[in-house]
């Protein structure tokens, strides 16, 4: 079996092209999986670009794509206008729809297309967009089991699990989990302690061998961004240990910090693992970065 997965795209917020940011890349929420020739993207940031410019240099000029988006602020759908199999008439594209009684997210993806914003019009695209239906909160495709969680963000967000033939991912972006700490008074103030998280979401990235998570913010930067959306990265840290996570992925880089700021979540990161005695390997995930499950 082949389950590979490849950062197209790892900052949050806003693309921050230029020197500072060239290691771990400027590209804003877009993450590709392989698994037995069957094509998942986690969300269109502007990574989604470079994503559709290497299927059709591969001369894929039909591409089957499920596409799920974590929700809909802007650096998880601006790529999708830049995506050259969207032009393509050959093209199927399945778009997941995750909530019941809200705008669904292929109208929402026209809407950033309107003509005030974009040239081209959604319905001027070849190829067929179709919405796929994920509301159960639970999905097969090809043998893939897809599961969704609700997570903390304002204007809610969802996480997505995919496994198959034993092998385990989870995506879980824009993700206060720090509002949902049970001793989130005393996590501020004693930054050493094992934060004490919720077990609905221990249990949804339980032992995934790749867990993806928005770890934006220091613990230092957290106080001042309390309800913005995003987490600690060694809150992530604490999750992936509790719920035997192999490999943890900090991603979703505040557009302020260099690679240098991102080198030193990751320092603080790895130092928090080997004094738990845990297994779990962190990094921060780096544009072009690819990984085989
Ligand atoms: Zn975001
Ligand atoms: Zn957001």
């Amino acid at each position: 079996m082949e389950f590979l997965v490849r950062f197209w795209g790892t900052r949050g917020s806003i693309p921050t092209p230029g020197h500072a940011t060239k290691r771990f890349g400027g590209n804003t929420s877009c993450v590709e999986l392989n698994i037995d020739g069957v094509l998942m993207i986690c969300d269109g940031g502007s990574g989604l670009r470079e994503l559709g410019l290497s299927l059709s240099a591969q001369a894929e000029s039909q591409v089957e794509a499920h596409m799920f988006f974590c929700h809909m602020h802007w650096d998880h759908i601006q790529g999708f206008p830049f995506f050259v199999p969207a032009y393509s008439n050959q093209s199927k594209l399945y778009v997941y729809e995750v909530a019941r009684n809200e705008r669904c997210i292929r109208e929402m993806l026209h809407g950033q297309m309107s003509s005030d914003y974009f040239p081209v019009q959604f319905t001027d695209l070849g190829a067929q967009i179709l919405s796929a239906n994920l509301q159960g909160g639970s999905t097969t495709i090809d043998g893939v089991t897809v599961r969704l969680f609700e997570q903390h963000h304002p204007g809610r967000s969802f996480a997505y699990s995919f496994e198959k033939g034993g092998k385990k991912f989870v995506y879980a972006t824009d993700n206060e989990l720090d509002l949902t700490l049970a001793n989130r008074e005393e996590s501020l103030s004693d930054l050493e302690a094992p934060r004490r998280l919720p077990d609905a979401f221990i249990d949804f990235i339980r032992d995934a061998d790749l867990l993806v998570a928005d770890g934006q913010y220091t613990d230092q930067e957290y106080p001042a961004k309390v309800g913005w959306g995003h987490a600690r990265a060694n809150t992530v840290v604490d999750a992936a240990i509790a719920a035997s996570v192999k490999q943890c992925a900090i991603y979703h880089h505040d557009p302020m910090h260099s690679d240098s700021v991102v080198d030193s979540i990751v320092t603080a990161a790895e130092a928090r693992t080997q004094a738990r005695g845990s297994a779990v390997t962190v990094f921060g995930a780096r544009e072009g970065m690819a990984l085989k499950l």
